[in-house]
């Protein structure tokens, strides 16, 4: 079996460069190196046509104008102006915000940091299979109420939320809605439009572009956004985020989404494939059981709890042929258990037990047979109270 080691399946976390976008952003680092804000010169204009297919390109993917694409360095930054901006902007109107308590720590870390300068914030619950309840988001909406942040798809469990649901509550109440689509941009047809979103935030390297760009859509008409700037500068960006624009970036983020908008459908049925047979040949192991809506949910992640085993246990034992994550993710560092598993009512052992497997465009079906067969092997010999590392040559073939 030739295939190279670790397989990755860690998707989620960030994703290869796709080979055509590398070789769209080479021209722009070397030969067309211009700054797309020098307008006097042919160096600035072929930097500045660049990015404007590139802006069109992407909005094009989230059914959006290209006027409503502001570049940022990644879903972070536009999760910081988005949140931190309206804030700023809207606080005559009030200065209380409601997220979920399974965003993404970007939204989470910003929504304390607005705590701590005086606004108020509320965290919705959410049920076992990760889904807000609509009818409590509506009785969390005060006169004081200026912003709704929800996120789209999941990092760790792809658990969607009802979307379209959540921007009609809000707008019943003239309340704005964000979302944070960084995982779904591209694996699902995300349509600010008919979802009638008015601020959302996505990123080049979730989708097979680089790492260090990333865009936030802002609504121009009905009702026009605004946002206070959080970097200021030269007004780059209509003077929602100055700063010379990252052209191979942005070039490179505009083919990433190209490829996406040709290939969406296909790919998410390629990956739905690969993920459910992993998963159901995994949940015929004893003691395995998912986190998360079994339906609705990205094609192309599956969370699982490994009953009496440390998530980052079984991680050990397949590093060397697996590259995955568990359940605490994002804060890997920290022994903490995921947030997001907490708040679904997972008990703190099962949490720790997860392991999150994330499917990506540089995955085959041998990677993915080979990968069942590894984690059967380091479960049993985890089970047998065997050395991971026993089952580490064992499994290698
Ligand atoms: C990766 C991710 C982010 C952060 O994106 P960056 O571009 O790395 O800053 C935010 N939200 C979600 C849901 C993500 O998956």
């Amino acid at each position: 079996m030739q295939h190279e080691l670790p397989i990755y399946l860690d998707n989620n976390a960030t994703t290869r460069c796709d080979d055509a976008v590398v070789q769209a952003m080479l021209p722009y680092f070397t030969q067309y190196f211009g700054n797309a804000a020098s307008t006097s010169h042919a160096y600035g204009w072929s930097a500045a046509e660049a990015v404007k297919i590139a802006r069109e390109q992407i909005a094009a993917l989230v059914g959006a104008e290209p006027q409503e694409i502001v570049f940022t360095s990644g879903a972070t930054e536009g999760i910081n102006l988005a949140l931190k901006g309206v804030f700023e902007t809207y606080a005559s109107k009030g200065n209380h915000i409601i997220t979920v308590a399974t965003e993404h720590k970007a939204v989470l870390d910003t929504c304390a940091h607005i705590e701590r300068l005086g606004g108020q914030v509320t965290y919705l619950a959410v049920d076992v299979q990760g889904l807000i309840d609509l009818s409590q988001l509506e009785q969390a909406i005060t006169d004081k109420t200026i912003l709704i942040a929800v996120m789209y798809g999941n990092n760790e469990t792809g658990v969607i939320q009802p979307i379209k649901e959540i921007s009609e509550i809000a707008h019943q109440h003239n309340v704005l809605f964000f979302c944070d689509a960084t995982q779904a941009v591209g694996k699902i047809p995300v349509d600010v439009m008919t979802n009638d979103i008015d601020i959302m935030s996505f990123s080049a390297h979730k989708i097979y572009g680089p790492k260090g760009v990333g865009a936030l859509y802002v609504r121009r008409k009905n009702p026009r956004v605004r946002l206070a700037a959080q970097i200021d500068g030269g007004g780059h960006e209509r003077g929602f985020r100055s700063g010379t624009l990252n052209v191979p970036g942005i070039v490179g983020f505009g083919k990433a989404c190209a490829i996406c908008s040709e290939r969406l459908p296909q790919e998410a049925d390629r990956l739905r494939t690969m993920r459910d047979k992993l998963e159901q040949e995994l949940l015929r192991l004893p003691g395995v059981s998912l986190n998360g809506h079994p339906q609705q949910r990205l094609p192309n992640v599956t969370n699982l709890s490994f009953e009496g085993m440390e998530g980052n246990m079984l991680i050990g034992a397949l590093n060397k042929e697996i590259a995955l994550s568990s359940g605490s993710a994002c804060t890997s560092a920290s022994m903490e258990p995921s947030h997001v598993l907490q708040a679904m009512g997972v008990s703190d052992e099962l949490a720790h037990n997860s392991l999150r497997f994330s499917v990506g465009r540089y995955n085959t079906n041998e990677q993915i047979d080979y990968t069942i067969s590894t984690v059967a092997k380091a479960v049993r010999y985890l089970r047998d109270g065997q050395k991971p590392e026993i089952a580490l040559k064992e499994t290698k073939q």
